[in-house]
């Protein structure tokens, strides 16, 4: 190359390049900042440092509105959940709180952070198979409504109950595991429910057993509702017992859209291994251009047909039972971009070169899955020559895997140092799940933003 780069530390204004390939579909209110107005994230990045989480809490809020009206459109009684561990934000856990939806923990310290939010007891969920018996206690306590995983599970709650001052009742679930997911290690089988129902049959003046639960891997619909077939002989079951089971939590699953459904099937058939830079392709994905969105699944889940001839949704309002759902990934659609600036790009082939970043594949993650996040980056850069590029991305680290992408991206122009990029959606595992303070960097930092009716921005700390 005879002519250098322009460069973001040279020259402003910068401008936001979206890719060719797997464009992000991007929320208005996101785009808003990132396509147009790159400048403000460049500002924060050089505020807060790279990598940089940027949260908008309010899209949680219509997400929780648009499950609903799927819930109130099938009129049933329903409860909704967010499943917490999906994202650390605690601006994200107070808009769920604030919004008047449950929430599930799987750990004593999301209970803890709920309930500082101000959630009310009796929309809390505790789930998980392995809790500690100080969880289990402190659930207890604080009336937590508890998913029991196993019959072993149970033997320990029935002891703590015995050791504590409680008499208020503590409500149950019974974890349950379908037919299909027979060597999954969650929750009972059949056998397990059956022996669980006979024992809470006997323990009425300490325990209230307010339904099933179960929570699937994958995204498919079919396997939910063969659950609720299954799960519909212990309902009759339970009440034949005098037990007075109320709802089934499905747990949670939707899926997420994150690129369009055309250009994600046409990039799954013409992708080969020379699109990586390990030569091969992965071999599962996320459905990151599934067909369905999370309403539009919720939708179909509850017409689906059950039993009797009856829908999912006509089923449980005959049965008197309310559907809970528990949603991570699909509450928090939209709600977070990550940063990560360019520290420089090296050539390593004629055809390829890689990108490193400051900051690491823990702040995006999919790599260390065996998978890809199948999204392309958007380049914050200076307007300047566009000298088109292929390249992977890694992480600034010293580990041989530390790699955000294996997969070679098309570049129009040739990121430099100083350069963004901006990995859309990142809210839903991908940016937090794995972050650490690996080689002494600091945390990556989160700030949440916030806009108001006229369009003011807020831009607060949410780490
Ligand atoms: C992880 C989890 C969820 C959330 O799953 P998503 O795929 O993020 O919707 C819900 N319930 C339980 C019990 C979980 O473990």
């Amino acid at each position: 190359m005879n002519s250098s780069p322009v460069c973001i530390a040279d020259s402003l204004p910068v401008r936001a390049g979206l890719p060719k390939k797997l464009k992000p579909i991007l929320n208005p209110v996101v785009a808003e900042m990132v396509c147009a107005s790159p400048h403000l994230v460049v500002d924060l990045v050089e505020q807060h440092g790279s990598p940089l989480n940027i949260v908008w809490p309010d899209l949680l809020r219509q997400n929780i509105e648009t499950l609903r009206s799927v819930l109130r459109r099938h009129k049933l009684l329903h409860e909704l959940l967010y499943a917490v561990k999906v994202n650390k934000s605690k601006a994200l856990l107070r808009i769920a709180v604030h919004a008047g939806i449950g929430v599930d923990a799987s750990s004593f310290y999301e209970m803890h952070d709920a309930l500082s939010e101000g959630l009310n007891p009796v929309r809390l969920c505790v789930t998980g198979p392995a809790k500690s018996s100080e969880f289990q206690a402190s659930s207890i306590a604080h009336g937590a409504r508890i998913s029991v995983d196993s019959i072993e599970e149970l033997a320990d709650l029935e002891q703590a109950l015995t050791r504590s001052e409680e008499d208020t009742k503590t409500r149950l679930l019974l974890r349950f595991r379908p037919t299909a997911s027979r060597t999954s290690r969650f929750g009972m089988n059949a056998e397990g429910v059956t022996w669980s129902l006979r024992r809470l049959a006997h323990l009425q003046e300490r325990f209230t057993l307010e339904g099933f639960h179960y929570h699937l891997g994958g995204y498919g619909i079919e396997p939910r509702v063969q659950a609720i077939r299954e799960l519909s002989h212990h309902v009759l079951e339970a009440r034949a017992l005098g037990l007075d089971p109320k709802v089934i939590d499905i747990g949670g699953g939707l899926p997420v859209r994150y690129v369009d459904g055309d250009d994600y099937e046409a990039f799954m058939r013409e992708q080969s291994g020379d699109d990586y830079r390990t030569g091969r392709v992965p071999e599962s994905f996320y459905p990151y251009g599934g067909g369905l969105g999370a309403a539009e699944w919720l939708d179909e889940l509850l017409a689906a047909p059950c039993t009797d001839g009856l829908s999912v949704a006509s089923y449980l309002n005959q049965m008197y039972l309310a559907l809970a759902i528990e949603p991570g990934r699909s509450l928090v659609d939209q709600c977070a971009v990550s940063v990560f600036k360019v520290t420089r790009v090296k050539r390593l082939t004629d055809q390829t070169s890689v990108i490193f970043v400051e900051g690491s594949s823990f702040s995006a993650c999919e790599t260390w899955f065996r998978s890809e996040f199948l999204v392309d980056p958007i380049l914050i850069s200076a307007a300047g020559h566009d000298v088109p590029v292929r390249a992977w991305i890694a992480g600034h680290s010293c580990l041989d895997d530390d790699v955000i992408s294996n997969r070679l991206i098309e570049f129009d122009t040739t990121p430099c140092a100083g350069d963004l990029l901006v990995f859309a959606n990142t809210a839903g595992y991908q940016m937090d799940l794995l972050e650490n303070e690996f080689h002494r960097h600091p945390m990556p930092r989160r700030v949440a933003v916030t806009v108001d009716g006229s369009g003011l921005v807020t831009i607060s700390p949410d780490d």
